[in-house]
C-alpha cells in the first residue's frame, strides 16, 4: 500500500515515510491510494475477537511495509490493562434500544485523543528505523489543554523519543495544568510559555520552519517532528473502534449482520469522523455520519450550503476540543469525495488559504450531502441535554459527548430516522467535571477546587472518578519552567544537549 499526498497524485510513498514525515511538502495530507475491503464475514469473524485482534487486522492492511509482528507490538503496546481502566478498551454502553454509547475515554488521560496517541508512538519510532533515520525522534507539542497530555502520556518513556511540551501560562485550566506539570517518564519536558495559546504555538512554529536550526539538531541526532492529528498513523488507529463497536453490537445481537447504523460525531478537527467514514468505505454498514459542532459551527454550514467559511467569529465554549475555524483533516474528505482530484484540492485549498472561503461545486456538494448530516449545539443546549440524559438514563455526558448527543436528537426529530445510533464519546465527564456540575444543577462549584469538584460529582452522579484525575492531587510537580516565546529554541536546545 502507498501513499498519495491530497495534493498531489504523484507523490506515492510507503506508510512508513507518511507517519515520518507528517505532512506533504506540498501543504497536502497522506492518504492510502486505495481501501481495503472488509466483508461482512470479515465484520462477523470481528465479534469473536479481541479490541487488539481487530486492530492488528485493520491496521496490517493499510501499513504493509511493517511485518504483522511489528504491528502487534505496537497494538499491545497501546492498548493495555496499565494503560486503559477497562479491558474493552473501547466499550459500547447501551442506552435504549436505539442509542449506544461508544466510549472512547478509558486511556490514561480520560479523553479520546488516547485511542491514537497511545500507539502513535510506536508506529514512529518503527517508521523511523524503517526509513533508515538512526537518532532521536523529539516531538514538540504546542497545546491548549488536551493534545499536550496526551501526547505525553504516549510517548513517555518510549524508546527513541523525546518529548517538549509548551503550554500557555494564563491559558489552560487548572486540572490540565497539573496534568501535565506531574508528568511522569524520562524522556518528557513541560515549559509554559507566558502569554496565550498562539505564543506558545507560534513558538513552536518558529522553530519548524528554521531549517537551520533544524540542521544543528540533526547533526546532534535528533530529529523535530510533531504528534498533530493529520498524521496518517494517527487517523487509522481511529478507524479500528468503529468496526469495534459494529462487532460488539453484533456479538450482543443488539443489530443482524449487515444492519446499516448511524454513526454521531462531535467534531473538531474532523479527524474523527473521517475515520468513521473511511471505515464505512471500507464495508462497514453505515448509513449517515453526524457532524456535530458547537457555536463554531463552520462545519455545519458547510455541510448544509456547500460553502467552507472561516471569517466567522470565534466561539470559547464549554466544548474546548471542538473550538476550531479550520478543520484539517476535512481536506482528505475532500479529496475523496472529489475522486482523487487533486487539481480540484489545490484550488479549493489555495482558496481557503487566500480568501478564508471556497465552495464546493455541485456535484462534490450533493455527494458530500449524501454522506454527511450537519448540525450543532450552544451551550446552553449542551448544558441543558446533559441534564436531560442524565435524568432520563441516569447516564452523565461530558460536554463534548453532549453536543453530539443534542444534535442526534434534532435530527431524530426532523427525520424521524430510527435506525440504531451509535454516539462517539470523547471525554469522560470528570474531564470537564465544573460544567457537568452546573448543567445538574449542583450548587456551591464556583470557588471550589478540582478535587473537591471530582468527588462531589461522583457522589452526584454514584460513579467513581477516574484514578487518572483523582492521583494528581499528591503527585509531586515536576516541571514549574515559565518562559517567553523568544526563549524557545534555547531552551530547546538546553534540554536536549545536555540532558
Ligand atoms: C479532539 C477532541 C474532539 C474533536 O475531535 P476531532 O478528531 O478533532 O474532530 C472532540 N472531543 C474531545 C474531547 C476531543 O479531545
Amino acid at each position: 500500500m502507498r501513499y498519495n499526498s491530497t495534493r498531489d497524485n504523484q507523490v506515492s510513498i510507503l506508510s512508513s515515510q507518511a507517519v515520518v514525515q507528517g505532512l506533504s511538502l506540498d501543504g497536502g495530507l497522506f492518504v492510502p491510494q486505495s481501501f481495503p475491503r472488509f466483508t461482512l464475514d470479515d465484520i462477523k469473524e470481528f465479534s469473536a475477537i479481541s479490541y487488539n485482534e481487530r486492530a492488528v487486522r485493520i491496521l496490517s492492511k493499510f501499513f504493509t511495509d511493517f511485518k504483522e509482528s511489528e504491528i502487534e507490538e505496537c497494538v499491545n503496546s497501546a492498548y493495555n490493562k496499565e494503560r486503559f481502566e477497562t479491558a474493552e478498551i473501547a466499550p459500547t454502553y447501551k442506552m435504549d434500544d436505539n442509542i449506544y454509547i461508544l466510549e472512547l475515554w478509558h486511556g490514561p488521560t480520560c479523553a479520546f485523543k488516547d485511542m491514537a496517541l497511545q500507539i502513535l508512538p510506536h508506529l514512529l519510532t518503527k517508521s523511523m528505523k524503517k526509513v533508515n533515520l538512526d537518532g532521536e525522534v523529539v516531538i514538540l507539542v504546542a497545546t491548549s489543554g488536551d493534545t499536550g497530555k496526551a501526547a505525553l502520556e504516549g510517548f513517555k518513556d518510549v524508546e527513541g523519543t523525546r518529548i517538549i511540551v509548551f503550554y500557555p501560562h494564563e491559558g489552560v485550566s487548572e486540572m490540565q495544568k497539573l496534568q501535565m506539570v506531574t508528568q511522569e517518564g524520562q524522556n518528557v519536558c513541560v515549559i509554559a510559555v507566558s502569554g496565550n495559546f498562539d505564543d506558545a504555538q507560534n513558538g513552536v512554529k518558529g522553530i519548524f520552519i528554521d531549517e537551520e536550526y533544524q540542521n544543528e539538531l540533526k547533526q546532534k541526532g535528533f530529529y523535530l517532528s510533531s504528534a498533530n492529528s493529520i498524521n496518517w498513523g494517527r487517523l487509522a488507529p481511529q478507524i479500528v473502534y468503529y468496526f469495534s463497536t459494529y462487532a460488539d453490537l453484533l456479538r450482543n445481537e443488539e443489530i443482524q449482520l449487515g444492519e446499516e447504523i448511524n454513526i454521531v460525531v462531535p467534531t473538531g478537527n474532523f479527524g474523527n469522523i473521517l475515520a468513521a467514514y473511511y471505515a464505512k468505505k471500507m464495508g462497514l454498514p453505515v448509513a449517515k455520519l453526524i457532524c456535530a459542532s458547537n457555536k463554531n459551527n463552520v462545519l455545519t454550514d458547510f455541510i448544509n450550503t456547500g460553502i467552507y467559511n472561516k471569517n466567522r467569529e470565534f466561539f470559547t465554549t464549554i466544548s474546548p476540543s471542538m473550538d476550531i475555524l479550520i478543520s484539517s483533516n476535512l481536506e482528505r474528505f475532500i479529496y475523496d469525495i472529489a475522486e482523487r482530484d487533486d487539481e480540484k484540492v489545490r484550488q479549493y485549498m489555495k482558496k481557503l488559504a487566500t480568501d478564508g472561503t471556497y465552495q464546493l461545486e455541485p456535484g462534490h456538494f450533493s455527494k458530500m450531502q449524501g454522506i454527511l448530516y450537519g448540525g450543532f449545539a450552544d451551550d446552553e443546549k449542551t448544558l441543558q441535554t446533559i441534564k436531560e440524559i442524565e435524568e432520563e438514563y441516569s447516564y452523565v455526558l461530558d460536554t463534548h459527548t453532549a453536543v453530539a448527543m443534542a444534535v442526534y436528537m434534532d435530527y431524530v426529530e426532523k427525520t424521524k430516522d430510527t435506525k440504531k445510533t451509535v454516539i462517539a464519546s470523547t471525554a469522560s465527564p470528570y474531564k470537564f467535571n465544573r460544567s457537568v456540575l452546573q448543567a445538574l444543577g449542583e450548587e456551591d462549584i464556583e470557588d471550589q477546587n478540582e478535587f473537591i469538584l471530582l468527588e462531589k460529582l461522583a457522589k452526584k452522579t454514584q460513579t467513581r472518578a477516574p484514578k487518572a484525575l483523582q492521583e494528581l492531587e499528591v503527585k509531586p510537580v515536576r516541571f514549574n519552567q515559565v518562559i517567553t516565546k523568544d526563549q524557545m529554541k534555547e531552551v530547546v536546545k538546553n534540554y536536549l544537549f545536555n540532558s
